[in-house]
């Protein structure tokens, strides 16, 4: 059943929100999903995190007219990988893949309705688990889970073993 989108454009942005973004929903993603990488875990604190990736037409920078290196730090961990946090609260708003030439967003990082929940999470709502061979916890929902890449790498079925 497909879902209608009420909105062409989704917007997100920092915690204070000084830095903010839109995102086309014409264009659908070129990736959705929950990364259980160690990259992002030690990167963002956190056991795994919602990413998006998108074409660079669907992704823009909403936050004008000062220039983007006045309210963003820049940040170039990997290789060709441009990270964008916000200078006031240190969000972390955004990166541009140099190589791949896309844009990744966080899913946390997107506008709530009055209830707290992501508007139009239908469009936004992530299709796999990827790198979940390093996940800190098991996932116990339907959505696909993969050593790598969604469809591009080996499914993963077993659940962690305990060490103790
Ligand atoms: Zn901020
Ligand atoms: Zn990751």
């Amino acid at each position: 059943m497909a879902s209608r989108i009420p909105h062409s454009t989704l917007h997100g942005g920092c915690f204070c929100k000084r830095v903010r973004y839109s995102i086309d929903v014409d264009i659908p993603p070129l990736l959705n999903a929950y990364c259980h990488c160690t990259r992002c875990q030690k990167l963002f604190g956190a056991p795994f995190i919602h990413t998006i990736h998108l074409r660079p037409e669907a992704f823009k920078w909403t936050t004008a007219p000062i220039p983007l290196s006045n309210v963003t730090d820049e940040y170039v961990v990997i290789n060709v990988k441009h990270r964008f946090r916000c200078k006031t609260c240190g969000s972390h708003i955004a990166s541009w893949n140099e190589a791949k030439q896309k844009w990744s967003v966080w899913g946390a990082t997107l506008d709530r309705d009055v209830n707290g929940r992501i508007i139009d999470w239908s469009f936004v709502k992530p299709t796999d688990h990827m790198f979940y061979g390093t996940r800190m916890l098991d996932i116990p929902d339907n959505l696909g889970k993969w050593e790598g890449y969604p469809n591009q790498s080996e499914p993963v079925h077993a659940p962690l073993t305990e060490d103790a």
